[in-house]
């Protein structure tokens, strides 16, 4: 029995050593993958829903390995923020977004892009110079950023937060809490942080029916979200139906497969070109 114990024992720890070793080499990769552009930037459209137009465009990493293909943010993203790398990646991503952002001005004057940023790197004492220096070098205004920012990332510090979240203001760049509904805080608190935009989480939208609880807390989200004067993004609109819905409470923006999903930098002129005037 004893000698039993002993070789499970053994496999755990092998079994240990595989998963660590396997953890290492994905790190190596990817602290490789930049200079290797293995690192694209898709953008996913968000649409103005009374006007019809695409306002914003959302960054979203995608990471395509050489010899393992393609890798999802939800796996790499993690690593990124548990090894650091995601400062470096998040500044390479900025610097990407400055040279897409201003080539599309030049049809889409007044188009902004959202950029997730990760607790680790908002949480640094030089965040706001990070920043505010790479979009300056880069010739381009502020006010075309929109950071996003969960609950988890401001909340633990909440006093720092807002110092920093004034100061990205006083810059001009937007701000808006990304994933609402999952974190433990409530509406109450945000007034207390100058954010202009609340998304609310896909999971809200994915069980909306009108029937279902969802569709309750959606529009209590929405109006509340108003009376604090913050503008309302629903994200993982895939139905006409949520679609509507949504357009029925009033909400201010929807992004999701019904409009379009995340697509390279190179097919978002003509995706942006072809929706003008196309009334959903
Ligand atoms: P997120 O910020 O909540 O981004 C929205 C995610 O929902 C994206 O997944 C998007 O492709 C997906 N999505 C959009 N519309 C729909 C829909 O109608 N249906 C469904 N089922 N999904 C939809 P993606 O691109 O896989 O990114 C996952 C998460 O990875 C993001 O969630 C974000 O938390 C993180 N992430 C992605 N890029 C970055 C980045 O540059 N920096 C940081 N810190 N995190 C990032
Ligand atoms: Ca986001
Ligand atoms: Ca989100
Ligand atoms: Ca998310």
């Amino acid at each position: 029995k004893a000698k039993e114990s002993g070789r499970n024992r053994f496999e755990l720890y092998t079994a240990k050593l595989d998963y660590q070793s396997e953890v290492v080499t994905l790190e190596n990769h990817l602290r490789k993958a930049i200079e290797r552009n293995e690192l694209h930037v898709y953008y996913q459209p968000i649409v103005n829903m009374k006007t019809k137009k695409i306002e914003v465009i959302e960054a979203l990493l995608r990471w395509n390995q050489s010899n393992i293909g393609f890798v999802s943010p939800v796996q790499f993203i993690p690593l990124a923020e548990e090894t650091g790398l995601i400062v470096p990646i998040t500044k390479w991503l900025l610097e990407q977004t400055c040279i897409h952002i201003k080539a599309i001005h030049s049809f889409a004057p007044h188009m902004k892009v959202g950029v997730n940023i990760s607790a680790v790197h908002f949480q640094q004492d030089d965040f706001v110079e990070q920043v505010s220096h790479i979009v300056k070098a880069n010739n381009v205004h502020p006010r075309f950023f929109k950071f996003e920012l969960t609950e988890s990332t401001i909340m633990p510090n909440a006093e720092e937060s807002v110092q920093k979240l004034v100061q990205l203001k006083q810059y001009g760049f937007k701000l808006a809490i990304d994933d609402f509904g999952t974190g433990f805080s409530s509406l109450s608190y945000l007034h207390r942080f100058p954010i202009d935009v609340l998304k609310i989480d896909q999971s809200f939208i994915r069980r909306l029916s009108l029937y279902s609880d969802d569709a309750t807390i959606v529009s209590t989200i929405i109006m509340m979200a108003h009376n604090l004067h913050l503008a309302v993004v629903a994200e993982g609109v895939e139905t006409e139906q949520q679609y509507a819905f949504l357009k029925a409470q009033r909400c201010d923006f929807a992004q999701g497969y019904y409009i379009s999903k995340p697509m390279p930098f190179n097919e978002l002129q003509s995706f942006i070109q072809e929706w003008d005037g196309y009334i959903k």
